[in-house]
């Protein structure tokens, strides 16, 4: 089968590989469409030992299998199912495993690849293909950043929300969030085509002039950002840290930091369980999202479509197999 090739320097190569064996509780699934994300930027400049791609729809291919030609995207986080944090249904957060699929294991930008049945997500019949990648990081990490903040800082409770960063993430938790209630939503992004963008889904842009907030969704993982988080989160407000940055994180404990209660929460993908809420939310706001697949290319436009990609020219586009 052909795959792609990240050996690092912003190359991106293909090659033909042995088709993917699928071991004992493991399914074969022929890629159809795999979003990009700017999580694998890193990997485009340093390089992956294994096939990058981690937000995958395709269809099953293993004859004889009840799930046989059904369309599915794949959960990314390898779970046993009966430790105490999968029993609670916190799948992304097993206490056995910590293994990703399209970081620990072959990924999604090739034609095929094996992932655990339990891994499987089905798609309903009226999500179309080139929406459905969007039910993985896009929906299923925005919205539950959402669901677990929202008791804290409910919508209820009156204070204006910012939104940090305005890439499929941060447009994901703007559209989440209206969809939970939340109203008088701000937006910084230092890219104003980004900011556009968001407001068309309904946010104001943040002059960064003054403002405080309840409810800070930082979606970036800049540095600066969380930093300046700090001193703009209103006392028993929230920031939440959604965005991701492999480098060491200093906070200033001065006296801003000190002088307030207020919650610094992480919160990491989603639990399977969200699957159906999340389909929902897409199906309400289908129009909303499709707005953010912008591109879609195959193996020949692939490193082509990449480089664009990391100039910030996509929102969301897709690697597709014809
Ligand atoms: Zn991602
Ligand atoms: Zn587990």
């Amino acid at each position: 089968m052909r795959t792609t090739v990240f050996p690092g320097n912003k190359t991106i190569t293909t090659a033909d590989v042995a088709a993917p064996q699928a071991a004992a509780g493991e399914v074969v699934v022929r890629v159809r469409h795999t979003a990009l994300c700017g999580s694998d930027l890193r990997l485009w400049r340093d390089g992956a030992q294994i096939t990058p791609g981690h937000e995958i729809f395709g269809v099953v291919d293993a004859p004889g299998h009840a799930l046989h030609g059904t369309r599915q995207v794949v959960y990314i986080p390898v779970h046993c199912g009966h430790c105490d944090s999968c029993r609670e249904g916190d799948t992304q957060m097993c206490l056995n495993t910590s293994v990703l699929v399209g970081w620990n294991r072959p990924g999604g930008y090739a034609e095929a690849l094996a992932v655990p049945e339990t891994c499987l997500l089905p798609v309903p019949d009226d999500i179309e293909d080139l929406l459905a990648p969007l039910l993985l990081d896009t929906i299923g990490t925005s919205a539950h950043a959402v669901r677990f903040i929202a008791p804290v800082v409910p919508p209820e409770r009156p204070g204006p929300v910012l939104v940090m960063g305005a890439g499929p993430v941060g447009l994901g938790v703007i559209i989440a969030l209206r969809d939970h209630g939340y109203s008088d939503i701000h937006v910084f992004d230092p890219k104003p085509d980004r900011v556009a963008l968001a407001q068309r889904f309904g946010a104001i842009p943040h002059s960064g002039e003054g403002k405080r907030f309840k409810l800070i969704m930082e979606c970036s993982g800049a540095h600066a950002a969380r930093n300046g988080a700090i001193p703009i989160v209103l006392p028993r407000g929230a920031i939440v840290l959604i965005g991701e940055n492999s480098q060491p994180w200093t906070i200033n404990e001065d006296r801003v930091f000190r002088r307030k209660d207020f919650f610094m929460v992480r919160t990491f993908y989603f639990p399977m369980r969200d699957h159906e809420a999340n389909c929902d939310l897409l199906r309400r706001e289908k129009e909303s999202f499709r707005i953010l697949v912008d591109a879609e290319f195959g193996f020949d436009a692939f490193p082509e479509g990449f480089a664009r990609f990391a100039a910030g020219q996509h929102v969301k586009p897709l690697f597709s197999v014809t």
